[in-house]
């Protein structure tokens, strides 16, 4: 029985989070929900966006499962995602990005997954001004930050049976840190003879993952890199209903669709569930529950393959609780 940290989230958070938890109940898996208050919808009902019975929820459950939160719009808030990412130091996101047959796409056969470095880089947020007409912002890669990263990337590519491993960067210009970052990646990959390592350039990446993403494997990359080629790889494979998502650190984790809380869709039971679902596996696997997300994510698969039960964004006329029920019952044949 694992017990694990539910947060439903805001828009049309509740309605995936009800589709995503009906098809976990089909796998078999034994979970016990402990479900939590966060984004807008804790704002008005205990006045913080982050409380911190949540944060001591997922503290002590160490896995959790989140639906997108809204940020309110005006100053003073801050993004509770970004504050979950340094309140337990997820430093590595993990973003997959794999074709659907069924999906519209401009590609077939893409199966990467970007892992990003999550606290370093230009993110470490200082900046300031030089003066009135000039700005500085201060770029940080550490060997702590690069090593922990690429070490994840290798790991997570041994234990998921992939077999390449490439690092993006921009080492020609940045010498000091992305030569760092690529310094380090190089070491950490002598530790991992069976799986491939190569190295790109950022731009070069770009070009290449556009013309020929089907020969790109699993991508490590510092921060902003992260953040500008896993939207990139989403868009390579049908958009934001689609991309999954996690935050990991060293032994906690939490799991969330890439796409927001969609406030124009929410409470009309309309939306794609599969991102958060896809999310959920990627938290199967995680917890060593290999099968039962395999089993889901075939399933899925086969629904949106069909295109007979699937959601306006693929093409269908279903409910967000249809496709669910559709994926539960592929799962039974
Ligand atoms: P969004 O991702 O919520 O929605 C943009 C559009 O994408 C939607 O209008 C819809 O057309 C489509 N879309 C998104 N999810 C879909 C799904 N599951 N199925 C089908 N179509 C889907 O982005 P936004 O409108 O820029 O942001 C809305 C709110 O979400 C904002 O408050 C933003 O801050 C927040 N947000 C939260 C997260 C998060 O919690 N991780 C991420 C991004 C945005």
């Amino acid at each position: 029985m694992y017990r694990i940290t539910l947060i439903p989230g805001d828009g049309i958070g509740p309605e995936i989070t009800a589709a995503t938890k009906k098809v976990l109940a089909a796998t078999g898996v034994e979970i016990e929900w402990e479900e939590k208050l966060a984004g807008e919808t804790a704002l008005k009902e205990c006045g913080e966006l982050l409380p911190e019975d949540t944060l001591a929820s997922i503290r002590k459950n160490k896995v959790a499962l989140k639906g997108p939160l809204t940020t309110p719009v005006g100053t003073g808030f801050r993004s509770v995602n970004v504050a979950l990412r340094k309140e337990f130091d997820l430093f590595a996101n993990l973003r997959p990005a794999r074709t659907f047959e069924g999906v519209k796409s401009r590609y077939e056969n893409v199966d990467l997954v970007v892992v990003r470095e999550n606290t370093e880089d230009l993110y470490a947020g200082i900046e300031h001004m030089v003066g009135e007409d000039a700005a500085e912002s201060i770029k940080i890669i550490t060997r702590r930050g690069a090593e922990r990263i690429v070490r994840f990337a290798f790991e997570y590519a041994v234990r998921e049976g992939r077999r390449k491993v490439t690092v993006v960067h921009k080492a020609n210009i940045m010498k000091c840190t992305d030569g760092l970052f690529l310094a380090v990646a190089r070491q950490v990959a002598q530790e991992y003879p069976q799986i491939e390592f190569e190295d790109r350039i950022v731009d070069n990446m770009c070009m290449q993952l556009v013309q020929k993403p089907e020969l790109y494997d699993v991508l490590v990359m510092p921060n902003l890199y992260g953040d500008i080629i896993s939207d990139l790889c989403a868009g390579l494979v049908g958009g934001l209903g689609m991309a999954p998502g996690a935050n990991i650190g060293t032994d906690i984790a939490i799991f969330e669709p890439v796409h927001g809380s969609a406030p124009k869709y929410a409470g009309q039971n309309k939306v794609n569930p599969s991102a958060m679902i896809l999310s959920a596996v990627m938290m199967l696997k995680y917890l060593g529950e290999r099968e039962a997300a395999e089993k889901v994510e075939k399933a899925l698969a086969e629904v949106i393959r069909e295109g007979r039960v699937v959601t306006y964004d693929l093409g269908g006329t279903a409910s967000t609780l249809e496709m669910a029920e559709a994926i539960v019952h592929k799962m039974r044949d």
